[in-house]
């Protein structure tokens, strides 16, 4: 089908061109075929008092399905992913039966290969055989020995472009962190450290990147802004000093991006949050008049695109739409429609400013109250 339509005065936030103007931006079927000011064209958006920016990436989901529905299937999650503007994800699947055999892998990604976001499977580092090729895995949720890890290590066929996403879920993270920054130093495979919650080891990260050691590392939105101290998360609800260390860490280059471990519970005494629909909520509240907007909305696209070796999105002329549109009006956050299955759901009645209202994906535009 045909579809050509302009949006009109965006307030254009470009993360990797590194720039903010104001023009409108043409459509035709999905692609962006030209951006400049004064664009006639009959279907017209108005975005005279809204931000447009690139769709967001987010390198940590938990998605359900299977026999787990209860708790959040592909579809329902995906569809939380996209309200939250989100368009690039890697998804830990936490299944029941869990995926430990190829047919259930493929069965699971030939699923995420319909979804209209680019949803990419992690794999149970549990489950790895000779013969796998997969770019990602990881701990899922669980913890980890320096052992197991160690033996993974020396029976993984050595691929640089390989990503091992570490969960570190308990009390010893620093120690954690610092011995798996030097275990995998001597192997190729690439090491990302996920929801870092600590101060003491936002410190030792530090210092290991002074030092030369090659890794990368992300904080949740949920460790950035206090949760009450009841919530169930891994790690555990932070303090201030932590927060404000890891926002340190944010700001300095030290922590590269943030990744929202969005988990769909059906239960409170589950551990985890539904927060995918409220990352950039959150971002915004931290980070807004501290840090430029180019800034804080790296975090959730430029970075994570690198850590990852995601697809850049661009807003340029050629390339497939992939926009958010950000009203900025404000709202408190219960009165939204929340797309998730997770129960779970931090900040309810806070007050938020900036709603995501339109999120175009290639040929799809998802409207939102
Ligand atoms: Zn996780």
């Amino acid at each position: 089908m045909f579809f050509r339509y302009v949006l009109k005065n965006c307030n254009i936030v470009d993360v990797f061109s590194n720039k903010e103007y104001k023009s409108d931006i043409l459509i035709e079927d999905g692609i962006i075929k030209d951006i400049d000011t004064n664009i006639v064209c009959k279907v017209e958006f108005n975005c005279s008092d809204k931000i447009v920016t690139s769709t967001f990436s987010d390198g940590h989901v938990h998605f359900r399905d299977l026999l787990q529905k209860g708790s959040g299937t592909i579809e329902s999650e995906s569809k939380a992913c996209i309200h939250g503007g989100f368009a690039q994800v890697l998804v830990m699947p936490n299944t029941i039966p869990p995926l430990t055999n190829m047919f259930l892998v493929e069965y699971y990604k030939g699923k995420l290969r319909k979804l209209n976001i680019d949803a990419k499977l992690v794999y149970d580092y549990r489950y790895y055989r000779i013969d796998d090729i997969n770019k990602y895995y990881t701990n899922d949720g669980k913890d980890i020995s320096l052992k197991d890890l160690k033996k993974f290590l020396i029976n993984f066929i050595n691929n640089s472009d390989t990503i091992f996403i570490l969960h570190c879920c308990d009390v010893h993270e620093p120690s954690k962190i610092l011995s798996a920054i030097e275990l995998f130093s001597n192997y190729d495979i690439k090491l990302h450290i996920t929801h870092v919650s600590k101060k003491r080891s936002v410190e030792i990260i530090r210092k290991a990147k002074e030092e030369g050691f090659n890794f990368t590392c992300d904080v949740t939105p949920h460790h950035l802004f206090l949760l009450p101290y009841d919530w169930k998360v891994n790690p555990l609800p932070n303090n201030f000093r932590d927060v404000y260390a890891l926002i340190d860490g944010l700001l300095d280059g030290t922590i590269d991006c943030i990744c929202s471990d969005h988990s769909p519970h059906s239960n409170f005494s589950k551990n985890g949050v539904n927060i995918i629909e409220s990352v950039y909520n959150i971002i915004f509240k931290v980070f807004d008049g501290r840090v430029s907007q180019k800034q804080y909305l790296s975090y959730i696209s430029k970075n994570v695109n690198k850590v990852f070796d995601l697809k850049d999105r661009k807003i340029e002329i050629g390339k497939m739409a992939s926009l958010v549109v950000i009203n900025k009006k404000s709202f408190i956050k219960n009165q939204e429609k929340i797309y998730s299955k997770g129960i779970n759901i931090p900040y309810l009645n806070n007050k938020f400013v900036n709603k995501i209202e339109k999120v175009i994906i290639g040929n799809n535009i998802y409207e939102f109250e």
